[in-house]
């Protein structure tokens, strides 16, 4: 997506260890223009698929949840980081290793609100690893969820992720793939 892709190159910040700081546009400022462009851009892909739920995880993913789900007109929910109280067993968790902060933690979601009636659209605003995905999917599976896709607004195509994610068959649309950055720049791969 072209205008991602810019506004990367405009207001990117590479930082050590990998990381790619984008906190003016997408998950600190929010550029809301530009995320409902993001969210039409997830529907023209996967607007044919069945979707009744996006799934995403705390915090950065919901905003971009959110402004998808005006175009698809179906429910968001995201899985929670803090720990939640599991007394009555009624969530779904799954163990996460971050990739920004190193620690490993626990996700939770509510076991009302995902079921074998669902097909998912789960959307992040990075994947690197595929740490954070696969605790999603993980959740999904424990639902008996269907995954109808995977959205993801920067991939880092130099991490395995997504390359896993896509031999695994899923459906995986990242809007823009940086194949390699460093503090002289950001190389972009062709879609
Ligand atoms: P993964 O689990 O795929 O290794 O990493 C994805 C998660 O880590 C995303 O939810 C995102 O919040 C965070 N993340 C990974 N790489 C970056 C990065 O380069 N920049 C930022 N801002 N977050 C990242």
């Amino acid at each position: 997506m072209k205008l991602l892709e810019d506004r990367i190159l405009q207001e990117g910040q590479v930082r050590p260890g990998n990381i790619l700081k984008v906190d003016c546009f997408l998950n600190h400022q929010l550029d809301v223009e530009l995320l409902s462009k993001i969210g039409e851009e997830f529907y023209r892909i996967f607007k044919d698929d069945g979707i009744n739920k996006i799934l995403t995880i705390e915090a950065s993913g919901i905003a971009i949840a959110c402004m998808t789900a005006q175009y698809f007109k179906v429910p968001v929910v995201f899985a929670k980081k803090a720990k939640s109280k599991n007394i009555d067993g009624d969530v779904f968790t799954s163990k996460v290793q971050s990739f920004t902060y190193g620690k490993e933690y626990d996700i939770t979601l509510a076991k009302k609100f995902l079921s074998p009636a669902d097909k998912v659209l789960v959307l992040d605003d990075f994947l690197a690893n595929g740490k954070a995905m696969k605790g999603l999917l993980d959740v999904c599976e424990q639902a008996g969820a269907q995954v109808g896709g995977i959205g993801i607004c920067i991939e880092k195509g130099f991490q395995p992720g997504g390359a896993e994610l896509r031999a695994a068959g899923y459906k995986l649309a990242s809007l823009a793939i940086v194949d390699s950055m460093s503090d002289d720049g950001l190389t972009f791969r062709k879609q």
